[in-house]
């Protein structure tokens, strides 16, 4: 099944890249495996998926031990400052970054290790009080206080769109998040360049790459549903 879900996926991103004008090697594809067992993860490897989304820091750690070195995992949920330690020299990416103390932990624990930590800020452009992330009023202010910390790098901005039915509502969001990283990039703020857009999920990915999306977050689309209640 992850095989041809796969498959669709990726005929999907194609059709987005070309419906934008844009290349296709401009989007990176990360499967977002929480709650999916060692197995289906072996199938989507086998397919030739290298880079993995996970969003709790034991479930991550145990699936890096049981997986192939050569995976990059991204780390893509909320993360507490005392579990940073266990991740920093595991993750190629942190999507969460959503305070300058939790930055200041990660540089911390990056400098122990002696590792730099590429992370992107995570905005909540919709406002959803449900949601973690700082606005984008915040975010300018955010980026330039974590600038200057040699261990973490900000690559770029994350966000977690709302869930709606048509997909085509969440364009705003997107527009809205490119546009900050335009407006960030144009301070040119020593050490900071914003390349990367972690935005859209299997209800949105392709609305996410028309608006400009460097990174799609798709779980459910690769998967299947998820049951939290086994
Ligand atoms: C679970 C999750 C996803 C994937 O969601 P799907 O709708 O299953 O594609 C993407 N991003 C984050 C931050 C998630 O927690």
């Amino acid at each position: 099944m992850v095989r041809e879900n796969l498959k669709e996926v990726e005929e999907h991103i194609q059709e987005a890249c070309r419906a934008s004008g844009r290349s296709r090697d401009e989007v990176t594809l990360i499967a977002v495996s929480k709650t999916k067992p060692v197995s289906m993860l072996m199938e989507a490897y086998d397919s030739g998926i290298r880079v993995f989304g996970e969003n709790k820091v034991q479930e991550l750690c145990d699936k890096y031990e049981e997986m192939p070195k050569d995976i990059q995992w991204h780390m893509i949920g909320h993360l507490q400052t005392n579990k940073v330690k266990y991740i920093v020299d595991k993750v190629a990416m942190i999507h969460s970054v959503d305070s300058v103390h939790l930055a200041e932990v990660i540089q911390k624990e990056a400098a122990k290790k002696q590792v730099t930590v590429p992370i992107l800020i995570e905005v909540n452009v919709a406002e959803e009080e449900s949601k973690f992330g700082i606005t984008l009023s915040d975010a300018l202010a955010m980026v330039t206080e974590i600038a200057g910390m040699p261990n973490v790098r900000i690559e770029g901005l994350m966000t977690i769109a709302p869930f709606v039915e048509n997909p085509e509502e969440n364009r705003k969001y997107f527009k809205a998040l490119k546009q900050l990283a335009v407006d960030i990039n144009a301070k040119n703020i020593d050490n900071v360049h914003v390349r990367t857009l972690s935005m859209g999920m299997t209800n949105d990915y392709m609305e996410a790459i028309e608006e400009g999306a460097t990174m799609v977050r798709v779980g459910t689309g690769i998967f299947g549903e998820r049951n939290y209640n086994i």
